[in-house]
C-alpha cells in the first residue's frame, strides 16, 4: 500500500518470506483464555487469509511479561484446535524472538531514529491526550536527557525531517484513515529500559519476517497502525493491508476482556460459538448451522465470508451470554 521503496540496509534485519498469496495471522497476548472477543479476530483473520487459498499463522504475544499468564498460551491453542482452526506453520512465541526485533532496534538507532528518556509516565501527565487516551510525549528527552537523569526508555524519533509523520492508509473494514504522528502520538517507546520491546516494534518485525500481506485484528488497534506503518518504512519492510473488525463490548461498553470478566468460552458448544461469531461479523449464517458439525460451519464460513459485510464500526455489543 505504500509507495516507500525498501531501504536495503534497514530490510536486511527482517527478512521476507514473499510467500505464495495472501498471508492471514492472528497473534493473541496469553493474557487468559480464549473469550468471545479474541474468537472474533481469529475467526475473521483465518477466513479472511483462506478467500483466496492463503495462509494463516498464529503467533503468541508474550513479550509483555506481566500481562502474560502461565499456560494460557498452551489453553489458548488447544481451543483454537477444538474449534476446528488450522495454522499452517507451527505457531511462533515472541519471547523466543527477542534478537531479531533487538537487531531492528540497533538498526534504527543507527540511522539516528533513537534516543533515550528518562520520563516518567507523571513526568508527562499533563501533556496533550494521545490518540490512544495515554499522552502525547512533548519531547522533553529529544535533545537529550538533563543531567544526571537516566534512560527508562528508548523512544522513536517520529519526524526527523526525512520522513512524513502523516500516514494514510485505507482500512478494509473502517475505511480512509490519517493520522499524523507526530502531532497526534509523538515520539513514541520502542523498548523500556529493563530491555523489553515494545508491542509496536515486535508486531512489525514479526509481521514482515512471517511475511504476513493482510492483517485483519480488532479495532481497538486501529489507531496503533500509523505507528506500524511508520516503522515499516523506516525498516524498509512492506505495509500490509490492514481490515480492523469492531471489537466486542460487554454491558457496560468496554472491550470484553479477561479484566472485564469475560466468560471463557470451553464449555459452549464449537459450532455455536463460531456461529455466534460469524452472525457478531455480519455472515448471517443460517439458524440450523448452529447443530452442525464444526467441519460444516468452515465449510458454509469459507465459501460465503465476505469482508465487505462487516459492521463498520469500531465496537459492537458482544452477545449477552458471552459477556
Ligand atoms: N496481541 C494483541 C492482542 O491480543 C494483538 C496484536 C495484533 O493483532 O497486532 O490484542
Amino acid at each position: 500500500m505504500t509507495t516507500d521503496q525498501p531501504k536495503p540496509a534497514l530490510r536486511a534485519v527482517v527478512p521476507c518470506d514473499p510467500g505464495p498469496t495472501c498471508v492471514g495471522r492472528f497473534a493473541p497476548s496469553p493474557s487468559g483464555p480464549l473469550h468471545f472477543g479474541s474468537l472474533v479476530a481469529a475467526v475473521g483473520s483465518a477466513l479472511d487469509a483462506r478467500r483466496g487459498g492463503g495462509r494463516w499463522l498464529v503467533r503468541i504475544e508474550d513479550i509483555d511479561g506481566p500481562r502474560s499468564q502461565a499456560g494460557a498460551d498452551r489453553a489458548i491453542l488447544r481451543e483454537l484446535e477444538r474449534l476446528g482452526f488450522v495454522w499452517d506453520a507451527p505457531p511462533v512465541w515472541q519471547s523466543r524472538r527477542t534478537e531479531l526485533y533487538r537487531a531492528a532496534l540497533d538498526r534504527l538507532a543507527a540511522a539516528g531514529r533513537t534516543y533515550g528518556c528518562a520520563c516518567s509516565r507523571r513526568d508527562i501527565a499533563d501533556s496533550a491526550p494521545a490518540v490512544d487516551g495515554a499522552r502525547r510525549y512533548p519531547g522533553t528527552c529529544r535533545a537529550g536527557m538533563a543531567a544526571g537523569r537516566t534512560a527508562r526508555s528508548t523512544r522513536l524519533r517520529v519526524d526527523a525531517g526525512e520522513t512524513d509523520a502523516v500516514v494514510r492508509l485505507v482500512d478494509r473494514v473502517q475505511g480512509e484513515i490519517v493520522q499524523n504522528v507526530e502531532c497526534e502520538v509523538g515520539d513514541f517507546v520502542l523498548a523500556h529500559a529493563d530491555g523489553q520491546i515494545a508491542y509496536q516494534l515486535a508486531v512489525v518485525v514479526d509481521d514482515a519476517a512471517q511475511g504476513v500481506t493482510d492483517v485483519v485484528r480488532g479495532a481497538d488497534l486501529l489507531d496503533s497502525t500509523p505507528r506500524q506503518i511508520l516503522l515499516q518504512r523506516l525498516l524498509g519492510v512492506p505495509t500490509p493491508s490492514y481490515g480492523h473488525l469492531p471489537v466486542a463490548l460487554d454491558r457496560s461498553g468496554d472491550k470484553l476482556s479477561k479484566q472485564t470478566l469475560a466468560r471463557p468460552i470451553a464449555d459452549v458448544p464449537a459450532a455455536q460459538i463460531l456461529c455466534a461469531t460469524l452472525e457478531f461479523l455480519g455472515q448471517a449464517p443460517p439458524a440450523d448451522l448452529r447443530r452442525a458439525g464444526v467441519r460444516e460451519v468452515w465449510v458454509w464460513a469459507a465459501q460465503h465470508w465476505n469482508l465487505s459485510r462487516v459492521p463498520r464500526l469500531r465496537g459492537l455489543p458482544a452477545p449477552a451470554q458471552w459477556c
